[in-house]
């Protein structure tokens, strides 16, 4: 999946669903950049992903959001064997001409404290992007917080007010009991000063773990989400309709988990990143439309759930852009 194609779908939903309803000023709080080579040569998972770099990222913005004005909260990819002090530095470099965008430093358990305020105070990291992969108990699915974010990195991203964009781990995400119990001693009692990002809708890829939780996440302070890769409209909806909306931040994944044909599918409280089956690639079925971008499925799923919840103009213009000027503390430009 390391191409991704504009088909003509793609562009009669931009212009007859979407056009109208995306804001010109957006930030996206959810970007990978990467690039094959911080991989070792031989490595299996060498052309999984898309090479990004600030360039590709806006030539493709350009295809995909016409005449829209971009900037970006950037971490490298958090994959095992990869060269993660390589993919910090290529995102600062890439950064360097983009002063309001923003970036998080790669963390894994084994990075050490003083290198990450090092590289904090060096090239202005506003925060760190830990990943369940390189959980230290080696179960990536029923990991804790403390498990791929150590204490003392907490302690300083704290001391440092720094956020930490944060994909929950185990089965249930947000709706996880240990989750909510961690999540809410380290914002209340341990780490006051760490503003937590909660990636995908505090991980709610389907209607359950978003209603379950979400009446305790509400209650939770300094914590923020951004609605990356989640095309269902219920979770969006439970969000939208039941949070703040000056917590939602708009995010893409982007080109990580959003740039293929298909969406993420919820099977009851089963959820799955699914591209486009064969046999719908043939033309022998009863339409002549083609499945379009995931990230347009994502926005779909967004403008439909901000009609039901009755979003106004403006509260939409804060989750793709002014939400996170405040947060980012962005200059107007
Ligand atoms: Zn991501």
């Amino acid at each position: 999946m390391n191409q991704v194609f504009y088909n003509e779908s793609d562009r009669i939903v931009w212009e007859e669903d979407l056009e109208d309803f995306i804001p010109y000023k957006i930030f996206d709080a959810h970007v990978h950049f990467w690039d094959d080579s911080f991989l070792p040569l031989k490595d299996p998972q060498r052309n999984n992903f898309v090479n990004s770099d600030l360039q590709i990222t806006e030539r493709w913005n350009k295809q995909m959001f016409p005449g829209r004005d971009f900037d970006y909260l950037v971490f490298g990819m958090p994959l095992a064997n990869a060269d993660i002090k390589a993919n910090n530095e290529f995102v600062v470099s890439e950064l360097a001409g983009k002063p309001n965008s923003r970036k998080n430093r790669l963390v894994t358990p084994e990075c050490k404290t003083e290198d990450i305020y090092n590289d904090v105070v060096k090239y202005n990291f506003v925060g760190m992007k830990p990943y369940r992969q390189f959980s230290t108990t080696g179960d990536i699915n029923q990991c804790r917080i403390q498990d791929f974010l150590t204490h003392p990195q907490m302690e300083l991203a704290n001391e440092m007010g720094l956020f930490i964009t944060l994909h929950l781990s185990r089965y249930h995400g947000c709706a996880d009991e240990q989750n909510l119990i961690d999540l809410e001693e380290y914002t209340t009692k341990k780490y006051p000063n760490i503003k937590w990002i909660l990636a995908h809708c505090a991980r709610s890829f389907t209607y359950w773990p978003l209603q379950k939780a979400i009446n305790r996440l509400r209650q939770i302070p300094n914590i923020w989400y951004d609605i990356s890769a989640v095309s269902d409209v219920m979770a969006q909806y439970t969000l939208l309709s039941k949070e703040d909306h000056r917590r939602i931040l708009y995010g893409s994944d982007n080109f990580t988990a959003n740039a293929f044909h298909g969406r993420y599918v919820a099977m009851g409280r089963f959820w799955y990143q699914i591209g486009t089956p064969e046999y719908a690639k043939k033309n022998n079925i009863h339409t002549n439309s083609k499945p379009i971008l995931a990230i347009y499925e994502q926005l779909l799923a967004f403008k439909h759930a901000a009609q039901l919840a009755q979003l106004r103009t403006e509260q939409i213009n804060d989750v793709f852009y002014n939400n996170a000027k405040k947060l980012f503390d962005l200059k107007s430009m």
